[in-house]
């Protein structure tokens, strides 16, 4: 069975709407024959109460005295929230799921806190999960230091985690579901005659993320040309084709 990587963003996992969408593309992989391993982002946006940026708000009174150990495992909370409750809410519709944190998943990082990179992979307990067909639900951005620290990937990391993972896995694809209908030549939200790449390289995604094209964090493309495992990049709500990167 072919495992896919099926990625939700923050904006992905926060209304029932959006939870039934997941639920969709899980049983539509299963149908399809293909094995589902789900990465979550932390739900919402600032202010909701778990997001990335609601958690920092928390602590970051001074940016030059925080601890950054302190600071990444604050950080990391919100997306161990919203993989035990989406993992919650698969199981609940007999879909057989757990939450996997991001350091059970064995993604071994180096000490570069908040933006980590993912440098090594323990795969003996995601690997025993799918062997007895349980769905990981991972939650995205956490790594962990061969040390024992927990880290973040980097701000939109989750897409890394997805990517990471995949390239491990030798996943047949990573679907990347968020708000928007795939990568454009601009964003969306301000330029509303942005136009939608359908196809796009590796490298030309690479440059657009790296200039401001959130949609796709840069250092996650880089994983998945590695093994050249292609990136669909699709809207949450509309089950479109949106954007490959291959
Ligand atoms: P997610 O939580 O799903 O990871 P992000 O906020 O990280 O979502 O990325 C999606 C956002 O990226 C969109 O809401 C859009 O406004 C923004 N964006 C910026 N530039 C682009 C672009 N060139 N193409 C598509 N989306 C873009
Ligand atoms: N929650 C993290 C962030 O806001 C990671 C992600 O969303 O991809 O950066
Ligand atoms: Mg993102």
């Amino acid at each position: 069975m072919d495992i896919v990587i099926l990625k939700f963003g923050g904006t992905s996992v926060t209304s029932f709407e959006k939870k039934q969408m997941i639920a969709f593309y899980v049983k539509q992989a299963l149908e399809n024959n293909e094995f589902p391993v789900v990465v979550v982002s932390a739900m919402g946006r600032f202010p909701d109460p778990y997001a990335t940026d609601t958690l920092i708000s928390l602590v970051q009174k001074n940016e030059a005295n925080d601890n950054k150990v302190t600071l990444d495992l604050l950080m990391s909370c919100g997306e161990t929230i919203s993989a035990t409750i989406i993992a919650n809410m698969l199981d609940n519709l007999d879909l057989h799921a757990i939450p996997v944190t991001g350091f059970q998943a064995g993604l071994i990082t180096d000490n570069n806190f908040s933006n980590a990179n993912v440098i090594d992979f323990d795969g003996k307990f995601i690997n025993n999960l799918i062997k007895k067909k349980i769905i990981p639900v991972v939650t995205g951005f956490q790594g962990i230091t061969k040390d024992g620290f927990i880290t973040t990937l980097g701000r939109g990391g989750s897409d890394t985690t997805a990517t990471a993972l995949g390239s491990f896995l030798n996943a047949k694809r990573i679907d990347i579901f968020t708000d928007v209908d795939g990568l454009m030549d601009s964003d969306p939200d301000i330029f509303n005659d942005a136009i939608l790449y359908e196809e796009i390289s590796y490298d030309d995604a690479y440059y657009l993320a790296c200039n401001g094209a959130k949609v796709i964090c840069s250092k996650a493309i880089s994983y998945a040309k590695k093994k050249n495992i292609p990136i669909y990049i699709k809207n949450t709500l509309k089950n479109n084709t949106g954007t490959l990167i291959h």
